[in-house]
């Protein structure tokens, strides 16, 4: 067992810093396994605080070598978790602080700090990764302007801000802008840059440099542009202009994120930056896109503007995350993106909100604030902006923006910060709406409706389900956006939103000339799960003709999952209507063709176990498989001719693009393949594999014929052609382990965990093998219980290098209380054997103490 108990750290707790920082100046002498560190810190009295403190400053790993406070040399002695300087040996007023420190990069495995990838230095600081490069008061309300010195042999050394000089062996940087440690970067390696300009609205020069190792320039077009278009998209819809004279990006192989927005030096997971048609399929350039425009946003929803505190991480994340999913709307299509979201939403962040690891978005305490990097944080907190928007207006958006710019420059602020710009801008009292940060849960709305006399009422009743620590909810508000369809599909009244802010309330239409059918949560307007029940008839109604395109595709989803939940329940099949519904649909040329791609995949098994077990039913993850196989095989056979058509007609011709519309055609090509797989063997399949050109639809064949229990021979083929390429060789792994038949699942993980390429200590790779489990959940869920023996060993294993991205992986196990008994005792057994271990980190056992209660 562990023999201390972390204790948790409680936003109630918050005080400010006694010592603010005027600025920093770092000197780093660069060795494998002994860098030097030298720190010197310019610290005041926070006028703000009470005084006579100590001088508390975080510090992790470090080996001090010396200490000066005002030039004097002093005796420090560091403790586990940092150094304290009592009150009374503290010099009045502004003092400097010196000290020099050694740390190892070579054997830094968590990869938080300073660390190494293959030859190359890089840092990751936030959450807390600063205390482990020098002693600093690590915390995001502590901002300062940072100089920085970096002396090594290699050719290429980055840090934050603009250049300052350099020399043989050394380079200086300066960063003018005051940040906190967490914002903290450098990167030092072998490089080549692919360079390009950009000139700010405001007359300044910037010099855009990617910096990649040598072999993958040819690999940063797509990223490149991405950036620029994200700089032009800021200083358009938010007026918000770049700040430093350089930007740089650098690609790193071993990353635990996906990438970090360090000021003027972000640093990227490999997989986000690095393109080419032949390697990166058509949602890795979507991923690419986004995530280059994300870390650009942060530079004033993070950057400029900070968060206090990490309870507050949502500000800066939700925030970004919504004007990531803005940019990509107006960057392809406003409903294809909008519909991904939301799957993406229900798929993570429901399944986290409804499980043991609930969480309000802004949590009120936690052990480790890296277990808090959450679909919660993220993606419901853009949902609560995307409502604070509908609900105040597009104009005073804009305003309340313009006022959160212009009042909170250079500040750490808070979610009562956030809100007050929105009540002064909107001039409504936002209280009652501000709960959505503090309660946990997904929001049920239940409908019912009323026809009468010509006068339609409609009826929603709230209520949120009981949380961990919360069981009591209150109302919140939510704005339903709706309409009323007439039976040939005209519009009886458009869309227009109502408020529910009370547990219930009724709204009248009066002087309709028919019963109207509800389009409700049109553009799914706020997070809840709408229960509304609609006749087939009606979902069919509003698959055809709903003017809403997410309604449309949420009716033919929920259509689709009513029949799952028959099939698995008592093993019915998909009736006529539904399946000419979807003949209809896919043949319907004035679709967006990435539209009719969503629309013909049916929801996937954790989607029916979530939904299933919503209904009160206890999910058969064998059961869900078999149905979803039958489906997908009746789906094949009885729309044969029309995925033919739609396969041969979806070409692109001319040179690959990655843009919306090619993207497009080639989703629905893949996905009519992939269907077509179930009725002819994989004919098409195949043919599309030999003669694939780019990565989507060579990826996408393969994947369609592992589907079916076959496509060896081209997952042989598919190696030797990139066993050179380490993102490809990731996506080899995990298309096998994903379309692994069930009971075989565990075993194809084992057996591929001793490829001479399974290099566990790299995310991306761990993840690809391991974590693509949970993208298997018939075969996670094995009832021999293999599946989760092994992923406990695997975590068990990876928690002894890389506590972070092992924490994350638990989450695999989140979901356990839906199932069986005999499931459930398998899986609490490994979760437990977990928590026995000896020196379990502080991350691991924060999650798997909450899993298991
Ligand atoms: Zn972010």
């Amino acid at each position: 067992m562990r023999d201390t108990t972390p204790q948790p750290i409680h936003l109630a707790d918050y005080q400010p810093p006694p010592f603010l920082v005027e600025n920093v100046a770092l000197t780093f002498r660069l060795a494998p396994t002994a860098t030097r560190v030298i720190s010197e810190i310019r610290f005041r009295p926070n006028p703000d605080a009470t005084p006579g403190h100590d001088l508390r400053l975080d510090g992790e790993g470090l080996k001090l070598i010396s200490a000066h406070l005002n030039g004097a040399e002093i005796t420090a002695r560091p403790d586990q978790s940092g150094l304290t300087i009592p009150a009374q040996d503290l010099p009045e007023g502004t003092f400097d602080w010196q000290a020099e420190v050694e740390i190892s990069p070579d054997g830094n495995t968590a990869l938080e700090g300073l660390y190494m990838s293959r030859g190359m230095y890089c840092t990751q600081c936030e959450a807390e990764g600063f205390r482990k490069i020098t002693f600093y008061p690590d915390r995001p309300d502590v901002m300062a302007p940072f100089r920085v010195r970096i002396e090594s042999d290699l050719p290429v050394l980055l840090s934050n801000g603009n250049p300052a000089s350099l020399g043989q062996g050394w380079a200086e940087w300066h960063d003018p802008h005051p940040k906190p440690a967490y914002l903290f970067a450098l990167v030092a390696g072998d490089l080549v840059a692919a360079s390009d300009q950009f000139t700010t609205m405001e007359g300044r020069d910037v010099a855009l440099n990617i910096w990649v190792r040598k072999g993958d320039e040819d690999k940063t077009a797509y990223a490149m542009d991405a950036l620029k278009r994200s700089m032009v998209w800021d200083e358009q819809v938010y007026g918000r202009a770049y700040d430093l004279d350089v930007f740089n990006i650098v690609a790193v192989d071993d990353f635990n994120m996906g990438a970090m927005e360090n000021k003027g030096l972000n640093i990227f997971n490999s997989r986000y930056v690095l393109a080419s048609p032949q390697t990166a399929t058509d949602s890795d350039y979507a991923s690419i896109e986004r995530i280059i425009a994300h870390e650009y946003f942060h530079n004033w929803t993070g950057n400029r503007i900070t968060c206090r505190d990490w309870f507050q991480l949502s500000l800066k994340e939700g925030l970004t995350v919504y004007r990531d999913q803005q940019f990509m709307g107006d960057m392809r299509s406003h409903s294809v993106k909008r519909i991904e979201d939301v799957l993406t939403l229900r798929a993570r962040q429901f399944r986290e909100d409804d499980g043991p690891l609930a969480h309000p978005v802004r949590p009120e305490s936690y052990v480790e604030i890296n277990n808090f990097y959450t679909a919660t944080v993220y993606e419901k907190g853009a949902e609560l902006i995307r409502m604070l928007q509908l609900l105040v207006g597009q104009d005073r958006y804009k305003a309340a923006l313009d006022l959160y710019f212009a009042r909170h420059d250079g500040q750490a602020c808070t979610i009562e910060d956030w809100i007050a710009v929105f009540e002064e801008a909107a001039g409504r009292d936002l209280s009652q709406f501000k709960r959505w940060y503090g309660q946990a849960g997904t929001p049920r709305v239940d409908v019912s409706e009323d026809w009468q006399d010509g006068s339609y009422t409609l009826t929603l009743r709230q209520h949120t389900p009981d949380t961990p620590g919360q069981p009591l909810k209150e109302p919140l508000v939510i704005p339903v956006a709706m309409g009323l369809l007439g039976a040939d599909g005209a519009e009886m009244v458009p869309t227009t939103v109502l408020e529910l802010d009370s547990p219930e309330q009724s709204f009248t239409f009066p002087d309709l000339p028919a019963r109207p059918v509800a389009s409700l949560l049109r553009g799914f307007s706020a997070p809840v799960v709408l229960n509304h029940s609609l006749s087939p008839e009606d979902r069919a109604l509003m698959l055809a003709h709903d003017t809403d395109p997410f309604n449309r595709f949420e009716a033919g989803r929920a259509l689709a999952r009513d029949i799952l939940h028959a099939m698995v329940l008592e093993g019915a099949t998909p009736g006529p209507d539904y399946l000419n519904a979807l003949r209809t649909m896919v043949s319907d040329e004035a679709l967006d063709p990435a539209f009719r791609a969503l629309a013909l995949h049916i929801p996937g098994q954790d989607d029916l176990a979530s939904s299933l077990y919503a209904a009160g039913h206890v999910p058969d993850p064998d059961a869900i498989q078999a149905a979803r196989t039958t489906a997908l095989r009746l789906i094949a056979e009885a729309l044969r001719p029309q995925l033919q058509d739609v396969a041969n007609a979806m070409q692109t011709p001319g040179p690959y693009s990655p843009d919306a519309r090619d993207a497009g055609r080639r989703a629905l090509k893949v996905q009519a393949v992939s269907l077509l797989a179930r009725a002819d063997e994989g004919a098409k399949a195949a043919e599309l594999f030999a003669r694939a050109d780019n990565m989507t639809e060579q990826l996408g064949a393969w994947g369609a014929l592992l589907a079916i229990g076959i496509g060896q021979e081209e997952g042989a083929q598919f190696y030797r052609q990139w066993a050179q390429d380490r993102l490809v060789v990731d996506k080899w792994f995990s298309a096998q382990v994903m379309y692994a038949a069930p009971k075989a699942a565990a075993g194809l993980v084992q057996q591929l965990t001793q490829h001479p390429d399974f290099e566990w200590k790299n995310p991306n790779r761990f993840r690809s093998v391991i974590g693509a489990l949970g993208a298997n959940p018939a075969g996670f869920h094995a009832t021999d219980g293999a599946g989760y023996k092994l992923v406990a060993d695997w975590l068990i294993r990876l928690d002894g290098v890389n506590p972070q991205s092992a924490a994350r992986l638990s989450t695999l196990f989140e979901t356990w209380r839906r199932y069986d008994e005999a499931r459930q005792a398998l899986i609490r057994g490994e979760l437990e054997r977990i928590m026995s271990q000896d020196n379990l980190s502080r991350d691991m056992g924060e999650m798997v103490g909450r899993m298991l209660g």
